[in-house]
């Protein structure tokens, strides 16, 4: 198993010495969504630093390259998280675009309670669309009662802890617009299925194939899953026809990480 940006856990009180409108930002980039009910549209990825899983090896998440390490992160105002959103965007697409998605993800981007000033600030400049993603294990103080946040679309992704799905809240299962399942064709590995919550609101539900790496993205280097060296074939097939043959037999909807296809950060 390749452990890729390995990290230490994080939580809110992580953040606690951030500005009122400050955040702790991995990497704002512009790219396709290549996962969820977004895929394929032009987006602007927000990235924000730590996961309370980010001890990827004990935390269960050998699978995830994503790099959210709070030691390479910057903190950065909400007006200049804006100011780098709107600059990328508008330099790198047609004026005629339509209204730009902003990717609101992480690392675990509902560890920082910051994020609702962020969303009142982008929602304020109105010129994009906003989706979040989040793991599901904490939902940021005052996210599931501010009405500008209720703008937003949330995917929820929750992952497996000591080999096992916890239950999702009510509330957050509830304001989900799509619950996101990360899925593995090996028969004991916790992924290998979804926990029967899924089961209530099936239309919610994608499934995710898991990637496998024979090695870590290098420092740099865009993941390609055409790229032999780095993503192993033969295991990655097999997760994709086991979520499609799952998909399938369960009624759910099935979305491959296609940024990996598209040569694309
Ligand atoms: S919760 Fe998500 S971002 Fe955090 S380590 Fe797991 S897969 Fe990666």
């Amino acid at each position: 198993m390749i452990i890729q940006y390995a990290d230490t856990n994080v939580g809110p009180g992580f953040f606690s010495e951030l500005g009122k409108e400050e955040l702790l930002i991995s990497s704002i980039f512009f790219t396709i969504q290549g996962e969820g009910p977004y895929c394929g549209c032009p987006s602007v990825f927000i990235r924000f630093a730590g996961c309370n899983r980010g001890n990827k090896a004990i935390m269960g998440c050998t699978f995830c390259d994503t790099d959210f390490r709070t030691s390479h992160a910057l903190k950065m105002s909400f007006g200049q998280i804006e100011l780098a959103a709107r600059d990328l965007y508008r330099s790198k697409s047609s004026p005629k675009a339509d209204r730009p998605l902003i990717v609101i993800t992480g690392g675990e981007p509902m560890m920082q309670d910051n994020i609702v000033g962020l969303i009142e600030y982008l929602m304020g400049a109105r010129w994009m669309d906003i989706q979040i993603e989040s793991n599901g294990d904490r939902i940021a103080d005052r996210f599931l009662d501010h009405p500008i946040c209720r703008e937003s679309f949330l995917v929820v992704s929750p992952k497996v802890v000591g080999g096992i799905y916890r239950p999702l809240r009510e509330e957050v299962f509830t304001r989900a617009d799509a619950i996101k399942f990360v899925i593995d064709a090996e028969p004991r590995s916790p992924y290998s299925n979804v926990p029967d919550y899924a089961h209530d609101e099936p239309d919610k539900i994608i499934l995710s194939p898991m990637t496998v790496y024979k090695r870590a993205v290098a420092e740099g280097e865009i993941a390609s899953a055409w790229n032999v060296d780095l993503v192993d074939q033969n295991a990655t097939r097999a997760n994709y026809a086991y979520a499609a043959a799952l998909a399938l037999r369960q009624g759910f909807r099935l979305s491959m990480q296609q940024h990996l296809f598209y040569g694309v950060p």
